[in-house]
């Protein structure tokens, strides 16, 4: 059972990492230019590197928007890089369309790099219904019965899935080399099929890697952070305002929230921010056994991926409370505060605003509630000010970083 659900995960990997996702419905996929699509670039030289990246633009908003964030967050990335000794850093990037059935367009992004004299290339695969731009991925072709299958080239090696209502079958070199009853995998699908009578529409799945804002490595920084959303109000008024001011922060979510708000959590980190794990319903860990606690993380983990198509790396335990049995269930950094607004009790957007302004320093971790509407507007109050006095509002991973990478410490800041 382990050992088949590996290979299916092999399998789903291979599509969503490295693969190209080519819908096959009868005849094979051509390889063409002439989607409509037009060719957008980024371009940037510097000392150190240089970015030459191609990008389709089909002017669909839906495709169109989340092909320019893995653009950008490609970029962000390579930028955030050491690019010192070896000749300089290059970042290309370029892509191949094809459309294997009417109404169909296969994206494949290949990306290439050296930083420091090391290369490495990797592939992306975006797959669209035009003309609406709805994304195409197991989640929807499966509860669709939209096409019978798929196929997957890897390296040169072919692939192909043959995706039933309830089963799957692999085939690999041509052969059939598995089958799979529904029951053996649905819980593997990194994309969830859609559920009935769920909150309505339907929204293309959008998973792309959180943009990382432009950091100064000397520049003081702060992190500001706000637990127990999303809220499909206040976390989005919150956004709005850090939006406006090129801000990042970290939201500190709760599982159950996120299954019921997932527009929000992928809003979040299309803007940049991060998500972090703050329980799946809110209860007092320091209460619950080892294995209540286990699933409280566990749940939240698996509804933040099916939102935003990746697992957190960071937990805020509930009410910042720590024991062994915390400790020694959650696998991630626990990340406490150096302030607390206390902007739960004053409910009072001054005070919470006065409380930051005369407290701050390099290094703090903040601590606010994306729930309250004095809350957003102390963050109204505050962005503005904290960034005239030389501070960059980042994430706590971007705050931490290096300490986090070293490992030395499990618990961060302190009540
Ligand atoms: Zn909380």
């Amino acid at each position: 059972m382990k050992k088949r659900r590996k290979e299916i995960l092999f399998g789903l990997a291979v599509v969503l990492l490295c693969g190209l996702l080519v819908l096959f419905l009868g005849t094979r996929g051509k390889q063409r230019q002439g989607t409509g699509a037009k060719p957008r670039t980024v371009i940037e030289y510097t000392e150190a590197y240089e970015i030459f990246a191609l990008y389709p633009h089909f002017g669909v908003a839906a495709a169109d928007e989340e092909l320019e964030a893995y653009v950008a967050a490609q970029c962000d990335a390579f930028r955030s890089d050491e690019h010192a000794g070896s000749g300089r850093s290059e970042l290309h990037m370029e892509y191949r369309l094809y459309e294997p059935c009417l109404g169909v367009v296969s994206v494949e992004m290949t990306v290439f790099t050296r930083v420091a004299g090391v290369e490495a290339t990797t592939s992306a695969a975006f797959c669209y219904a035009m003309p609406e731009g709805e994304r195409l991925g197991l989640h929807n072709l499966f509860a669709a019965d939209r096409a019978e299958q798929l196929l997957v080239w890897c390296g040169g090696e072919e692939m192909a899935f043959l995706l039933r209502p309830d089963r799957l079958l692999l085939w690999r070199g041509g052969k059939l080399v598995k089958e799979f009853a529904k029951s053996e995998y649905e819980d593997d699908l990194l994309y969830p099929p859609k559920t009935q009578g769920h909150s309505g529409g339907t929204q293309a799945f959008v998973s792309v890697l959180p943009a990382t804002c432009t950091v100064e490595e000397e520049k003081p920084m702060i992190a500001l952070t706000f637990d127990d959303g999303p809220n499909p109000k206040y976390t989005v008024q919150i956004l709005e305002t850090l939006g406006r001011y090129g801000a990042a922060a970290t939201f500190f979510e709760i599982g159950s929230l996120v299954e019921a708000y997932p527009e929000v959590s992928r809003q979040i980190v299309a803007q940049g921010c991060e998500i972090g794990n703050h329980s799946y319903s809110h209860r007092q860990l320091t209460s619950l056994s080892a294995a209540e606690i286990e699933e409280q993380t566990r749940k939240t983990q698996q509804a933040i991926k099916n939102a935003v198509g990746y697992e957190p790396t960071l937990t805020r335990p509930t009410y910042g409370d720590i024991n062994n049995t915390v400790k020694n269930c959650i696998d991630m950094p626990l990340i406490l505060w150096s302030i607390d607004t206390l902007d739960w009790k004053s409910k009072d957007a001054q005070a919470v605003a006065e409380h930051i302004l005369s407290n701050v320093k390099e290094g703090d971790i903040i601590l606010m509630h994306d729930v309250y509407p004095s809350t957003v507007e102390a963050v109204e109050l505050v962005v503005g000010e904290l960034q005239q006095r030389g501070f960059q509002l980042v994430t706590v991973s971007t705050l931490l970083e290096e300490a986090l990478d070293a490992g030395k410490q499990q618990v961060f800041r302190h009540k």
